[in-house]
């Protein structure tokens, strides 16, 4: 058994507990938190204006892609997509090793003790086997061209098959469907189906750009030149509302939104998935904002997350949601800090399907602590500090382990 003394703790719990010189003891699970505990043989006072709270949690990345620093084209979708497209075998083949274990590394100095992996090819499995982290492992699917979805379901499936062999407390399996205009119906209603046989996560891209809006509803734009000059005859293969509509019954997180309307925030609220939010990406693919304030009103919960360095300078989650803070002007910054820590916290467990995410008795003990350049005073003011004055922790624990 371990006990943390800190001068704040943040529990992230219902009520949304702060305790001032708080404790927390912990094995593999949280024990108990509160004031005054009873002794342990191991006890660690984290020094002046130590924070101890849940350790975060990157709900969406594409590591395969941690090789990029300037080879992809940004301010621009299409433009991006492009040139994703001309370098994504030299980058796939560029990050090995080495490549991932700097990228988990970063993330982990952030303070995040587990992430959602989107992996298209399989080949990040035998790095992330042993990750130091927590896995949500999203076998993700991709493919429109009808004479190829056979091949492409099986190799889906074989992917599928090996990362259940390596599931255990670390390392979860889910499954992505890339997108509505990347993905063949058939191909979608297939893997949907693996995901409610074996009850696995889900995420899918969701009107990211504008581009995607104009294709899928009028089958016009950008993306009309686009597939044209990768396939003939191109049309859209499903209305965005139908898309929603294939995940009735599953746990799905769409990532991105911005351009979602009225009817499919209502629909995405009806089966009760949730919204994965990345600033810095959509800032750097020129795509616009989210309307978080919109989000709120159809109840729907948001996440916050990196995405893969294909769309980021950094994987550092501290940073994102600061780039969150500072971007939505329209949100008063005491309120959103607090919203952006549940969105890298608890939301974001829900979502993965985690037993973390909150300070709460039998919750993984997947905890961070670090310090404030000062002390607090206002205590409602506590998340938007954290906020503005941490890049990395000084401790992660994960299952109670410092890792
Ligand atoms: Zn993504």
């Amino acid at each position: 058994m371990t006990k943390l003394k800190a001068d704040y703790i943040l529990t992230m719990d219902k009520n949304y507990t702060i305790l001032k010189n708080g404790e927390i003891i912990f094995d593999e699970k949280i024990v108990e938190i509160g004031k005054n505990l009873k002794e342990c043989e191991r006890e660690i006072y984290l020094g002046e204006n130590s924070v101890v709270m849940p350790a975060l949690i990157n709900s969406h990345i594409h590591l395969e892609f941690s090789s990029n620093k300037t080879h992809l084209e940004y301010g621009d979708f299409i433009n991006w997509l492009h040139s994703v497209i001309e370098n994504r075998e030299e980058l796939f083949i560029s990050c090995k090793g080495e490549c991932f274990k700097k990228a988990i590394e970063e993330m982990k100095k952030s303070g995040v003790c587990a992430f959602g992996e989107i992996s298209s090819t399989g080949n990040d499995l035998r790095y992330l086997k042993h990750s130091p982290l927590k896995v949500v492992y999203f076998n993700e699917i991709i493919g429109t061209t009808p004479a190829a979805v056979d091949m492409l379901y099986q190799d889906f499936l074989a992917r599928v098959e090996e990362s259940l062999k390596l599931q255990n407390d670390k390392f979860k399996v889910g499954i992505s469907i890339h997108s509505p205009y990347s993905v063949h119906p058939i191909l979608m209603e297939k893997a949907i189906n693996i995901a409610k046989t074996k009850n696995l996560p889900l995420q899918a891209h969701f009107m990211e750009s504008k581009a995607e809006r104009r294709w899928l509803d009028k089958g016009e734009g950008e993306f009309k030149l686009f597939f044209e000059k990768h396939f003939k005859n191109a049309k859209p293969l499903i209305k965005p509302i139908e898309f929603i509509e294939k995940f009735k019954d599953t746990k799905t997180t769409f990532v991105h939104c911005v351009y979602a309307n009225d009817k499919e925030l209502q629909k995405i609220k009806e089966i009760n998935a949730s919204i994965i939010h990345c600033p810095v990406s959509n800032r750097l693919l020129n795509v616009g904002l989210l309307d978080l304030e919109r989000v709120k009103n159809y109840t729907i919960d948001y996440l916050v997350a990196t995405d893969g360095l294909s769309s980021n300078y950094s994987l550092n989650l501290f940073k994102e949601i600061r780039a969150a803070l500072l971007m939505h002007v329209n949100l008063h910054p005491k309120y959103l800090a607090i919203d952006l820590l549940k969105s890298v916290t608890t939301n974001a467990a829900k979502a993965l399907d985690l037993n973390n995410g909150s300070l709460e008795e039998g919750k993984d003990a997947d905890i961070i602590s670090f310090k404030l350049p000062g002390k607090v005073k206002n205590l409602d003011l506590l998340p938007l500090q954290i906020i503005l004055h941490t890049n990395e922790v000084q401790k992660l624990f994960i299952n109670g382990k410092e890792t």
